[in-house]
């Protein structure tokens, strides 16, 4: 049998909020129950949007909740000559091509359509443009991001929450980036090659991720990596009274806030274990306690809706 691994996977964008935490904590209850070896990995591409100190704050949070990790930290950060070699093996195999196209420019086209999330499909206006990205650079005087060339064939995917979903790539998701302008490797072939890399066999993530697993599954058949696609779990996110995703604009629900206020980790663990389908417990003192207790069958399938305004951690 094969050694099933998964992944924590914080971007160091923020600091860890209710909705990360309970989303890292069924990932962890899962992984503890049923064996799998836990990797933790620090998603900290996204250059100018990274926050000092964050990823160090990001594992000082798991830990105070009471999570552990297997191995790692692994970086994202210095794996860019990894990613390098990925988009040339798809730029090479015509799976991919450079786009001058600025995110206006795509907005503007006319013939734009919308995914549901509302961002624009990229019509493919780069597609067969230039011969080569050198081509690209020279002919716009711009550097070039990498586009994926999505293939025209119906996807399934299977998610063991959710079950069999049907996507179509052209349709729902156009081609997309996977290096940015700036050389960077973008979120969904970063992914790809590092879940690929470490061999991560389980992936558990929020739902909102749920348009990416066809993306990356596209990229592991692209790459030669079919056999590695790994098992997923998309799960439904913590959201606001107003029906987004939790964030910010509610209130402050980061780990820190409540730990700098005095609310002990016992308090917030008690509260996200029945957000994963645990009956409440004023004994529960840590996530192994929860681990014979939950299973994915009792896990809530409807977001969970908080009122930071009413908080009942910050109530005594
Ligand atoms: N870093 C991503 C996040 O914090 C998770 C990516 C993934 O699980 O694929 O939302």
């Amino acid at each position: 049998m094969t050694l099933q691994c998964t992944r924590l996977a914080p971007s160091p964008t923020g600091a860890l909020h209710l909705g990360n935490a309970r989303t890292f904590l069924v990932n962890w209850l899962l992984a503890r129950r049923l064996g799998w070896h836990i990797l933790l990995r620090i998603e900290d591409l996204d250059g100018p949007r990274i926050k000092p100190h964050a990823a160090e704050q990001a594992m000082e949070d798991l830990r105070w909740l009471g999570l552990d990790w297997d191995q790692g930290p692994i970086m994202q950060s210095v794996r860019q000559a990894r990613y390098d070699q990925a988009i040339n093996q798809l730029i090479a195999k015509g799976n991919a091509y450079p786009c001058t196209c600025s995110r206006s420019e795509i907005e503007l086209a006319a013939s734009a359509p919308h995914a549901e999330d509302g961002a624009a499909i990229y019509p493919g206006t780069c597609r067969g443009r230039f011969a080569t990205v050198e081509d690209a650079t020279h002919q716009s005087g711009r550097r070039p991001a990498i586009r994926f060339a999505v293939p025209n064939q119906i996807m399934l995917i299977h998610d063991q929450l959710i079950g069999d979903i049907q996507f179509n790539p052209v349709r729902q998701l156009g081609d997309f980036v996977i290096a940015k302008n700036d050389g960077t490797a973008a979120y969904q072939l970063a992914v790809v090659v590092d879940d690929a890399d470490s061999k991560v066999t389980q992936v558990v993530r929020g739902d909102d991720l749920l348009d990416s697993t066809p993306r990356q599954m596209l990229l592991y058949q692209a790459l030669g990596l079919s056999a590695r696609i790994p098992t997923y779990t998309h799960l439904p996110l913590v959201i606001g009274p107003d029906g987004r995703r939790l964030a910010k604009r509610h209130g402050d629900t980061r780990l820190a806030t409540y730990r700098q206020r005095g609310v002990p980790a016992t308090r917030v663990l008690q509260l996200l274990a029945g957000w994963c389908g645990i009956q409440s417990d004023p004994t529960l003192s840590h996530p192994a306690d929860c681990i014979d207790r939950f299973s994915l069958s009792s896990l809530p399938r409807h977001p969970i809706v908080y009122d930071p305004v009413h908080d009942p951690l910050l109530k005594d």
